[in-house]
């Protein structure tokens, strides 16, 4: 027997009794077209080349398959929608909250070898050390920040935050602290050097990623209209349009109606996910209602 007509007479009970799919049904019927033999067995088995005869249980097989489905779907659903609320929870409990240099704030011991070491009070949860450089001799220099968040000032371990900053040729390396809320970076060691009076700005580059979004959906909405003949890019294209807007909404539930940001990497991580989250929200969504059209339909 050919491989082919063993693949068809395994599926041969599956569409005799209407369970295969549609493209398992046209398989079967073109094989069958070609070979006697396993028409043969078909027609033994209740069907014929032409109409695979349906048996009255089939529709109700169905039918109980397309409930069980949706029952799937809405438990994947379900917990989809957890997900994101958990999700939107977390980010908005965990957002870093800057510390204003003051005195109390911080304290800088010099090593032998013209490292620093600075260590931060201890209602301190989370620091950060960004490297620069002088803008005319390319000389390093440093940034900190500090901060903590509502869910930090519960869940963190209280040891004091402290980092190693490694000499400069030898020489004490320059720190500043920044403040993140608009005011000047503090120099905390270091002294010969021309980069004064920094201030570390907020990133734009939220506000310019929910513009290209908003662009983005805009494009996609026309392309729909002009495209709407061509029925199967039209699936494709309603499946993106959920896309940009899943953005948005992630956007607005992370950073609120700010576009601005001094903790980029973070936030963007977190909208990243919230998109994701949504889009499949709105695709299971859809699924369902399309679903549940194809359950009353067959009542
Ligand atoms: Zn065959």
């Amino acid at each position: 027997m050919r491989k082919e007509c063993s693949i068809v007479r395994d599926l041969l009970p599956l569409t005799v009794e209407g369970l295969a799919s549609e493209d398992t049904q046209a398989f079967v019927r073109a094989h069958l077209q070609t070979c006697p033999a396993c028409r043969q067995a078909a027609e033994e088995a209740g069907s014929s080349a032409d109409t695979p005869l349906p048996t009255p249980e089939a529709p109700l097989k169905s039918l109980r398959r397309t409930l069980r489905l949706k029952r799937l779907q809405t438990v994947f659903l379900t917990a989809l929608s957890v997900l994101a609320v958990a999700v939107t929870f977390f980010s908005a409990v965990s957002a870093p909250q800057y510390f204003p240099y003051s005195p109390a704030l911080l304290s800088v011991t010099a090593g032998g070898d013209g490292s620093v070491t600075v260590e931060f009070d201890r209602c301190v949860t989370g620091i950060s050390c960004q490297a620069g450089a002088e803008p005319d001799s390319g000389t390093p220099v440093y940034f900190l920040q500090a901060w903590t968040s509502d869910w930090d000032t519960h869940f963190a371990d209280r040891t004091p935050r402290q980092t190693l900053i490694s000499a400069v040729d030898g020489q004490t390396p320059r720190v500043f602290y920044s403040q993140n809320n608009g005011q000047e970076d503090v120099l905390i060691c270091g002294t010969n050097g021309t980069y004064d009076g920094v201030q570390s700005l907020p990133r734009l580059t939220p506000g310019y990623l929910l513009l290209m979004a908003a662009a983005g959906f805009v494009l996609l909405l026309l392309l729909r209209v002009f495209l709407r003949r061509r029925t199967t890019l039209c699936r494709w294209l309603d499946r993106l349009l959920p896309l940009p807007a899943a953005y948005g909404l992630g956007h607005l539930c992370v950073m609120g109606t700010s576009t601005v940001t001094y903790s980029m990497q973070r936030n963007f991580s977190l909208i990243l996910l919230l998109t994701l989250l949504f889009w499949a929200i709105t695709l299971a969504g859809l699924y369902l209602l399309r679903l549940r059209r194809e359950i009353n339909g067959k009542f």
